[in-house]
């Protein structure tokens, strides 16, 4: 197994590169040189092994042998021991034909967790292994930050600097991100929106000198190994619903702000799960909705949402799937990704856009519906949703069909969002972890827009 880029200029390189690489050198994105596949056979091997026998099964084929076996179990089993519950990411049965997902039980009660968990062991072991300096940079409308910097809190060898759009955050987000006092850590609040910091973190990565010299490593979904983590839940939760209802085939619907997660469900499905449908769900932030739906992706005006981690207008995995609907073809993506630059939009028609329409349904969910959404489950099934996986439940519930099974992603924990279960009138008791962040104390810098001031703040990281 090797990687390329979807703008075809990076020679086929192994997985630990690619991992080190993060953003492809020509600007693109790394994704196998070959989608490997699995029989069926395969699937109903897979069916009855536990979430960490499946995620072994599961990277193996992606990482050519360049960890040993012994220590990609270590990293697995270290991975996946901090989550609470010992299914990793349980499914429940929400009402008939439709199941949830809940991908929140790690550290920070959100997805993320999933991918970075294992992203900061791999960090970890790279660092140890290559004797290397790693430093971590990314932008995070809020989650990623707090997962990649509870990954490597105070691990020798690594930095990590996490910009967030300041006050964009929700209250719980920011502490999880600027309670973290170890000294490998740099929390800069940026005034601006997440797209504004994702766009210097894009800017930083495309130098390259500046990323070789300061040794720069992506924890964004532009990363390929997050997308390869989170292909692994949906094989996993396919696996537990076929048991339950029979189902030979089910869809997933997915809150989607980056385009990460449901290019990961898609990745599955191209690897041979039996997957139906894939729905796009998002918020006011509709971009990815209105390409589904006409074919035209163009960023409109930035919203702030009760669903701040899907506030994106720009999805930097979008190219990833524009790839595979051109049929692998690199110097049509880079023609596209050109114009998008030059001109603020990609049209897509005809067949491609036919092929779009085909896999993907999508919604996008008005703030009044993200609401109801949580007081109706919360009063009919007893289920407090937050307000991102309500979006996903929102979607799932427009695209109902008969006798059809659809998996609805839960997210993130309602705690972390509680903004908007207080304007749902729900009162709810915080876990434990996260209510003792209101008594600790908060570190971070503020930084105006300018990239210029990040750099600035960067190189004093660096060179402490
Ligand atoms: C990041 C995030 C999303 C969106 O995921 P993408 O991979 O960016 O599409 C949805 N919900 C929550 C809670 C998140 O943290």
């Amino acid at each position: 197994m090797e990687f390329i880029s979807t703008r075809g200029n990076v020679g086929n390189i192994g997985f630990i590169d690619a991992f080190m690489m993060g953003l492809g050198n020509d600007g693109g994105l790394l994704v196998p040189a070959q989608i490997p596949q699995v029989s069926e056979q395969t699937l109903k091997e897979w069916q009855e092994l536990s979430y960490q026998e499946l995620v072994l099964a599961i990277f193996s084929l992606y990482t050519n042998g360049e960890i040993p076996e012994q220590d990609l179990k270590d990293l697995v089993y270290a991975s996946y021991s901090t989550f609470r519950d010992p299914e990793v990411t349980p499914v429940r049965k929400l009402k008939d034909d439709l199941y949830l997902l809940e991908l929140f039980h790690g550290p920070t009660f959100a997805f993320k967790d999933i991918a970075l968990q294992f992203m900061g062991q791999l960090y970890t072991y790279v660092a140890t292994k290559q004797g290397k300096k790693i430093h971590i940079l990314g932008a995070t409308s809020g989650d990623t930050g707090a997962s990649a910097i509870e990954g490597v809190r105070g691990k020798d060898g690594i930095k990590i600097c996490i910009l967030h759009p300041h006050g964009k955050v929700s209250k719980v987000q920011e502490l999880q991100m600027t309670t973290v006092l170890e000294d490998n850590v740099l929390n800069l609040s940026v005034d601006g929106n997440f797209d504004d910091c994702q766009r210097m973190i894009k800017d930083l990565f495309a130098d390259l000198d500046f990323k070789a010299t300061n040794h720069l490593a992506a924890i964004n979904s532009i990363n390929f190994v997050r997308i390869m983590a989170q292909t692994v839940y949906y094989f996993y939760a396919y696996f537990q619903v076929a048991k339950q209802t029979g189902a030979k085939q089910v869809s997933f619907s997915v809150p989607t702000g980056n385009f990460g997660d449901i290019f990961a469900g898609y990745l599955a499905k191209r690897m041979g799960l039996p997957v139906d449908k894939l729905i796009l769900a998002t918020n006011e932030n509709n971009i990815l909705e209105r390409f589904i739906l006409e074919g035209v992706y163009k960023p409109g005006d930035f919203r702030t949402t009760y669903s701040p981690s899907m506030d994106i207008q720009v999805a930097s995995n979008f190219e990833r799937y524009l790839y595979y609907v051109l049929d692998e073809d690199a110097a049509q993506v880079r023609t596209l990704m050109d114009q998008f630059k030059a001109e603020g939009q990609i049209v897509l028609s005809g067949d491609a856009l036919a092929k779009v329409q085909a896999e993907f349904g999508a919604h996008g969910v008005q703030g009044t519906e993200c609401l109801e959404t949580i007081k109706r489950y919360d009063s009919q099934s007893g289920y407090l949703l937050d307000p991102h996986s309500a979006c996903g439940v929102a979607a799932a519930d427009k695209y109902e069909q008969e006798g059809s099974v659809t998996v609805s992603l839960a997210t993130a924990h309602p705690a972390k969002f509680n903004e908007a279960i207080e304007l749902c009138g729900i009162e709810q008791t915080f876990p434990e972890p996260i209510q003792a962040l209101f008594e600790k104390s908060q570190r971070q810098t503020r930084v105006d827009g300018s990239l210029d001031a990040v750099v600035r703040e960067l190189v004093a990281f660096y060179n402490n």
